[in-house]
């Protein structure tokens, strides 16, 4: 049985509420991006923050919330000053517990250490850098604006600012990174002091450029067995480095999960801010505008559409995002809150992957092995068949 993590207690996750507030703009759109995110849009910027706080206001409800999320997009496309007002704004439209959580993401292009100093004076406890590869023929290839010096100059910055937390994303598996390439980006973000790191194979997500230039023979599509190979790097890398995988992606010293993240993956609710966000309470599911010149002009009415998902929809849901916890699904809990024993619920389609090697059942937890960690979607899509 793998380690059974010590989540927090099920009454606290359930009352857990977040906030995420999703920041559209980029430097340059990088042609394997599949998020609602835009190059070129710096006369919207402005507007665009106006926008965000009417919808906050016109949502105020001084309820709880736990955790907040700027992501994007590139949020230090705004300046700290604008990211600060927006976070006045949630401060005083909702009741932030003290010690919350206050995480942004940034890109290495668009921060200096001024950046950082700002935003740590703005309140933000947590910084998430998107380094995505120290290897300049890797980044070069995924047309990413940075360099690795920059990128490495980025982490130096943001952990000297003092933030509580710095989290370095990373891709792997890029047509042309060798094995010694990706070694020495886990071990260059490492050597700057970071105390998360998450680690995301790259895909082909339909409807991008990459998509359309791989159909066309212009670029070779990742390898499932080098991808599978730089995973087992991580898998051996982190831990020894200190950093315990806590979800497929994700890794990190005591005390620095992703507590947003957690918020998500232990089925919490949270409100969406800005173009395209989402926002889910109580299983209602909504969803805004994704265009943001249409978010600016329609604010704060910018509901595109929500739904309502059956029990057992989300009940599947759920099991299928818990899986993804390295302590997998507690099936007490899961019981308590859903009505069933994932093992009685999906016997069949549980006892096969088990076969298979990917999970192990126990009378408290189904986990996933070290083979299923990396085919947690060969599990996912039996239980949802
Ligand atoms: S910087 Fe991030 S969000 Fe922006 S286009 Fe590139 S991958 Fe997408």
């Amino acid at each position: 049985m793998t380690n059974t993590l010590l989540l927090p207690t099920a009454p606290a996750l359930r009352l857990a509420r977040g906030v995420y507030v999703h920041i559209p703009f980029c430097l340059v759109h990088c042609p394997y991006c599949d998020f609602n995110a835009h190059a070129g849009m710096d006369d919207v910027k402005g507007p665009y923050v106006e926008a965000l706080l009417k919808e906050i206001r016109a949502a105020a409800d001084g309820a709880p919330v736990d955790t907040m999320f700027f992501g994007g997009g590139t949020p230090t496309e705004l300046s700290p000053g604008e990211l600060g007002r927006i976070l006045r704004v949630l401060r005083e439209s909702f009741e932030v517990a003290p010690d919350a959580e206050v995480a942004i993401e940034a890109n290495p292009e668009s921060t200096t250490r001024a950046t950082f100093d700002g935003l740590l004076a703005a309140g933000f406890t947590r910084v998430s850098l998107g380094v995505q590869s120290l290897a300049p023929h890797v980044l070069k290839w995924l047309g990413r604006a940075h360099t690795p010096e920059r990128a490495r100059a980025a982490l130096a910055d943001a952990e000297a600012a003092g933030f509580d937390h710095v989290n370095a994303d990373l891709i792997f598996g890029t047509p042309g990174e060798s094995l010694e390439d990706w070694r020495a980006s886990l071990e260059g973000v490492l050597a700057t002091g970071v105390d998360h790191v998450s680690t995301y194979a790259l895909q082909v997500e339909e409807r991008t450029p990459l998509a359309s230039w791989v159909a066309r023979g212009l670029r070779q599509a990742p390898d499932d067995d080098d991808q599978a190979d730089r995973y087992e790097l991580a898998a051996g890398l982190l831990p020894a480095a200190g950093l315990e995988r806590y979800e497929i992606s994700n890794w990190a010293k005591p005390g620095a999960w992703s507590r947003h993240n957690l918020c998500y993956w232990t089925g919490g609710d949270y409100l969406g801010f800005g173009a395209g966000a989402h926002g889910h309470r109580h299983g209602r599911r909504s969803w805004n505008v994704s265009s943001p010149r249409t978010y600016v002009a329609r604010s704060p009415a910018v509901e595109e559409g929500w739904e309502e998902l059956p029990a057992a929809e989300r009940a599947a849901e759920a099991a299928i995002v818990g899986l993804r916890l390295a302590g997998g699904l507690d099936r007490a809990r899961f019981a308590e809150v859903w009505g069933m024993d994932p093992v009685v619920r999906w016997e069949g389609e549980l006892r096969e992957a088990a076969g298979l090697g990917l999970i192990r059942i126990t009378e408290q937890a189904v986990a996933l092995t070290e083979r299923g960690f990396f085919l947690w979607g060969h599990v996912a899509r039996s239980l949802l068949s």
